[in-house]
Formats: C-alpha cells, structure tokens, sequence
C-alpha cells in the first residue's frame, strides 16, 4: 500500500511546471535500480527518461553508491569560500583532461541553469575587462533550452520560454531561426546566411553566441547539421565574439561523441556541463573556459572578480559521485553501447514516419523523438505506459526517449513499443 500522502503532494506541491489548482497525477517511485523505477504501487517501470538526460548508467550503480557513502563518511560540504577540498580538485582536473585543450579553467556550479548563468557573466565580464562594455549582448538560435533563470531564460526559444509572461524583466537578445538541415541531409551554406547578416550588423554589441551543440533539448528536441555549428564557431572567430556551448544536455557520450561539438570537430570559449555530469546522482553543473578568458577577467575591474559564489559551490558529495561518474564514462562502455542503442531506435522507430498522425521521427546517438502533429494528452499518454511498465514523459507533441546507457535490447524494445502503441492508437482514434 502506499504510504506516501498523495493529497498533500497535489494541493502543496509544485512539480516541474504544474499548476497546484489542476495538478497532473504524479507516480510515487519507491526506488530505483538498473533501468528500472520502482513504483510504491509495487509495479516497475523501465525508464525512457533517464531522469532527464542525467541517469545514464543506471540508477543504484555499485561504484557511484560508493563514492557518495565513502565521501559522506568524510564530510557532505564544507563552503568553497578560501577552502579547498580533493573531491574538488579531483573532478576539476578530470574535466580539463576529458574537454577539449583550450578549456583549462572551471567554474563548480549547482545546477544547469547556474552553470549558464555563470557562462554568460564570464562572457560580459571578459568583454568588459577588454574594454569593450557594449559588446553585452547574447546571440541564439530559436528553438534552444538554456535554464530556468532569468538570464538562461532569455536565450531560450521566445515562444517554447514563454517570454511574453516576462518580457517586462527579460534581456533582450538576438535570435536566429534555427537550422533546418538535419545532420543526415546534404550541407547548403546558404544555411549560414541569416548568421552572416547578424554578425555583420550587431558583432560590436554581441558578448557570445550560446547554443545547445547539433542537438536542441527542452526547446524542441531538434537536431541540425554539425556545418551549422562549425559555421557559427568561425563567424565567432572572423567578428571576436565568444562561443558558449551548452553540452548540460548532450555531453557525456549521449550523441555517440563523448562530447556533442566533436561532431563538428570545434571547440568553444565557454562550456557548460551538467545532467549527467554526476551520474543522476545530485545536483552540481560546470562552467569550463579557456586560460585567455579566465586571465583576461582576471585583469578586468573590480578586482578581477569572476562574480559568482553559490553557497553550495563545489559541494564535496557531488563531487566525488561526479568523478566516479567519469571514471565510469572513461571506461568507454557508451562507446560501444549508445551506437547499439542507435541502430535499435531506427529499426524500431523510422519506420512511424508512416503514419498520418505523426510529423517526425529522428533519432540521433541514444536519442528517439517522435513528433506528433497534435499536442500530447499526457496524463493519458502516462497512463497508457505505465500500464505497459515503461515511464516516458511527453511534452507538447513530443514523444522522446534518452534512456540510460545500460539498457538491454529487449529493453528497449518495450519502450518503442509503447510508442508504437500510443501512435497507433492516436491513428486509429
Ligand atoms: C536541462 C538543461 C539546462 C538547465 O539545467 P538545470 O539543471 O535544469 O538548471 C540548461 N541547458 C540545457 C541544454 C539543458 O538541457
């Protein structure tokens, strides 16, 4: 029986987006192990989500459990402020080893959206500092997921980020239409024009370009030619504007590339990491840049200051889960297994391209979208999967999978075929 107060949950509660007058049913998980979410109601499901990106090698990892109850026996935090700790130390020096070269300094942030805040104040302290103070503008391309917070916010899709609740208080910045070729159609530079008219125009107002590297998130699980990324990091270097990658969703192996800018052989000024960044295990992000910009701040006003401080900056635990974590993805299993998780996905989900009621089918690395043509009805739609003992959660039209690495075929197979099943039945209603 559960034992969990569901009352309380729906009248008290905010769950990611939700309304506490007409709350979604939630699904209380006991626990979780492998694949598999474990619900109070005794019925397991496997899990599509990986806990939004983050889970990737499974939940309850022997090594990951270790390293957690080895640094709690040690201590759980201590402040970042004029201390250091070696689960710091260990991970950042892991970090600067597995991301490109120039990337050689790390900021320890809390969550994603930390992480791209973070991103955009080195940016306009950089430019700043160079004696450049109008160059404080951002540049993004429609489409894009960056965070919650206000500045993250406003470098996500206008529509998707529903700017106009805010638009009093949100920066304005540019946007670009989002690329249309998909990676497996054929390049046309033409692709690049509206960019070369915005960095024309604006470059002396433009602090950085931000984008999620060949594959959009949150903002509409959109995936683009990897020329389009390698394009928009030379215009960055022809008119010195700074590029931020934001990897928090793709990095760590999920596109097939331990890091998804690898598809496009480029590397950027800024890089933010997050979701997977600890195994699922905690919250805790990073922001890495080059030596230059960490320098060039560093002789900027106001002390050199990089002006950010969470209280919960560098949290030991999470550190040290985080390592373990790319021990684990240093092991290089993923390599071997998201290409299998791939060709799966293909054979099993390509093929509902066929059906009227269904816009998209795309798959890329360890990742399976499906765009419907009519918005998701996702209270049905869940409960339809958790009745086949899978946990996919749909938005907008969307149906999406990015399950963790350690999936089995047969697996897998469930989770595309309740796919199947909801697309069928939409068709058939
Ligand atoms: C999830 C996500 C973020 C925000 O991370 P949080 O930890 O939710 O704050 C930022 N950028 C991208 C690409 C993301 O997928």
């Amino acid at each position: 029986m559960p034992t969990i107060d569901l009352e309380f949950d729906r009248h008290h509660i905010w769950h990611p987006y939700t309304s506490l007058i007409n709350p979604l049913p939630t699904y209380p998980v006991r626990s979780a192990n492998g694949v598999y979410l474990h619900l109070e109601s005794g019925e397991q499901l496997i899990d599509g989500m990986a806990s939004w990106w983050s889970a990737i090698h499974g939940y309850n990892h022997p090594l990951l459990n270790k390293a957690v109850t080895e640094q709690v026996a040690d201590m759980a935090h201590v402040m970042f402020g004029g201390i250091t700790h070696a689960p710091a130390v260990n991970l950042a020096k892991a970090l600067i080893a597995m991301t490109p070269e120039p990337l050689d300094a790390v900021f320890l942030a809390d969550s994603g959206s930390i992480a791209v805040e973070v991103a955009i104040k080195m940016a306009i302290q950089y430019q700043v500092a160079r004696g450049l103070p109008q160059k404080y503008k951002l540049a993004t391309i429609r489409n894009g997921y960056h965070g919650d917070t206000f500045a993250a916010m406003s470098v996500c899709d206008p529509v998707n980020g529903m700017h106009e609740l805010f638009s009093g208080i949100l920066a304005q910045h540019f946007f670009l239409p989002s690329p249309n070729i998909k990676p497996e159609e054929t390049w046309q530079d033409t692709e690049l024009d509206a960019a070369r008219a915005l960095f024309a125009a604006e470059h002396e107002n433009i602090a950085a370009f931000i984008l999620e590297p060949c594959v959009q998130g949150a903002g509409g699980m959109r995936f683009y030619h990897p020329n389009f990324l390698a394009g928009i990091r030379a215009l960055c270097d022809e008119y010195d504007v700074l590029l931020i990658a934001d990897e928090i969703a793709t990095g760590f192996g999920r596109t097939g590339k331990l890091f998804a800018c690898e598809h496009a052989n480029i590397s950027p000024d800024i890089l933010c990491l997050g979701k997977a960044l600890t195994g699922g295990y905690m919250t805790l992000a990073a922001t890495l840049t080059t030596r230059d910009v960490a320098t060039t701040i560093g002789h900027g006003p106001g002390g050199g200051l990089l002006m950010h401080g969470p209280t919960f900056m560098g949290n030991p635990l999470a550190c040290a889960v985080a390592t373990a974590s790319l021990a684990l993805i240093q092991r290089g299993d993923w390599r071997a297994q998201i290409p299998v998780i791939e060709s799966q996905l293909k054979a099993e989900l390509l093929p509902l391209k066929e059906h009227e009621s269904v816009v998209d089918v795309r798959v890329f690395g360890a990742i399976g979208v499906i765009e419907m043509a009519e918005p998701i009805h996702v209270a049905a739609a869940q409960q339809l999967f958790v009745q086949r003992g899978i946990w996919i959660r749909p938005f907008g039209r969307l149906l999406y999978i990015m399950p963790p690495y350690c999936i089995r075929a047969n697996e897998l197979s469930a989770l595309t075929a309740a796919m199947t099943a909801y697309v069928n039945q939409v068709s058939s209603s």
